[in-house]
């Protein structure tokens, strides 16, 4: 990491707070590498929303459910309260039922035969949270022991994943697709870190649907999940739902879909679910990372757009240099001008000072000498500037140039 020299810092903070304006929390303008054709922020841009703050909850143990996050939609939670945020997975155009699975002992388990049970609404993009455990009895081998399985956005009424798989493979083989914690068909999980039957596992997963445009993928869909912490699929892409027997083949997907628990003729049971919906991806207009030049364009006329809109607010050299920031993102030749004849202005009413009062001004005139070469250096404005030679040359004569920093 690489910081300001603390003066720097302080310069500038000093020229934020004495026009006014509070000073941001992280971050200076003109300081790191300007937006580019697929970046609309600047590198330490102050300018870019803080992530949003989320309330950690606490960590589960084979005894006792943790917390969840603070922002997640909790679908069980140990009551039968929560057990109406789901239903038996009746098939499209079929009334809803209520599921016929049970609480017990603050577990939902599945009852065998009485079909699949989905959530009521309806999910996109997801991190999911579900712990379950298989039979303290172990009945079975192979998919026939300790076998339910995690849906992700599941079509009404029907056994297509894809499947993120339920299984007690303790200490039971079976084909290395239909794993625990396989996307069921497709890909093996990286390894067995399952706990005994009759213990909770915990299985975290993070879901994107596959992206397509124009009936063309831009993104594949993918899968990452963790076993009791282990890591299982690292971003494993979709190839179609998968299935048993079946190969299947990358496709759309709908923009949501069900959240789904199977019953495959096992007692298990599950706690502790919940799901946190994700952010959209850059194809999906998300404007973090690495953007195309149309999405770039856009974003960064919003951002100067605000900028411009804040400089309204502001007064003096604070909006003299909000102005000047606004052109980072976007060239604007009104701008352009009002900043030009108000950094001319800068220079011209500076050069009228002297002593203690001038003197007094050398913070302020170093931070808007800063700005200028900024944006000359990253060509906004030419190397011979004429508000930037004008500033240039009180500094000089004052010697604060040649000041150690
Ligand atoms: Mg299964």
């Amino acid at each position: 990491m690489k910081v300001l020299p603390a003066l720097t810092v302080s310069l500038l903070f000093a020229a934020v707070a004495s026009a006014g304006r509070s000073a941001p929390s992280t971050g200076m303008p003109f300081y790191g590498d300007p937006p580019d054709a697929h970046h609309p922020w600047a590198v330490h841009d102050q300018n870019r929303p803080q992530p949003k703050r989320v309330e950690p909850g606490t960590f589960s143990t084979p005894e006792q459910p943790g917390q969840p996050p603070s922002d997640a939609i909790v679908l069980f939670d140990g009551t039968t309260a929560s057990l109406t945020n789901w239903e038996a997975d009746t098939k499209a155009g079929e009334p809803s039922a209520p599921t016929k699975w049970v609480v017990n002992d603050g577990a939902l388990e599945c009852v065998p035969k009485s079909g699949y049970i989905r959530t009521k609404d309806e999910f996109g993009d997801i991190q999911l949270h579900v712990e379950w455990a298989a039979p303290k009895n172990v009945k079975g081998d192979s998919q026939g022991r300790g076998n339910s399985g995690i849906f992700l956005l599941g079509l009404k009424g029907t056994a297509d994943g894809p499947e993120v798989q339920v299984l007690d493979n303790y200490d039971n083989a079976t084909y290395a697709d239909g794993f625990a914690a396989s996307v069921y068909g497709t890909n093996p999980p990286f390894a067995n870190a399952l706990r005994p039957p009759g213990t909770f596992q915990v299985i975290d997963i993070v879901f994107r649907r596959p992206v397509y445009r124009d009936g063309k993928p831009i993104d594949a869909g993918y899968v990452t999940v963790f076993c009791n912490g282990v890591l299982m699929q690292d971003h494993t892409p979709l190839e179609g739902r998968g299935g048993h027997m079946k190969r299947t083949f990358a496709g759309e997907f709908p923009e949501k879909g069900h959240l789904k628990l199977q019953d495959h003729g096992n007692p298990v049971r599950f706690r502790n679910i919940w799901l946190r919906p994700l952010p959209a991806r850059t194809v999906e207009g998300g404007t973090n990372g690495y953007l195309d030049a149309a999405a770039t364009t856009a974003k960064r006329k919003e951002i100067a757009a605000t900028v411009r809109a804040d400089a309204a607010h502001l007064t003096g050299t604070a909006q003299l240099l909000r102005l000047a920031e606004s052109l980072v993102y976007e060239s604007d030749a009104a701008t352009a001008a009002r900043v030009t004849q108000l950094g001319a202005a800068y220079a011209a009413d500076l050069k009228k000072l002297s002593g203690a009062v001038l003197d007094a001004k050398k913070d302020e005139a170093k931070s808007v000498q800063r700005a200028w070469q900024y944006l000359a250096k990253w060509n906004f404005v030419s190397a011979d500037y004429a508000p930037k030679s004008a500033l240039d040359a009180v500094i000089k004569a004052q010697g604060w140039d040649a000041e150690k920093k």
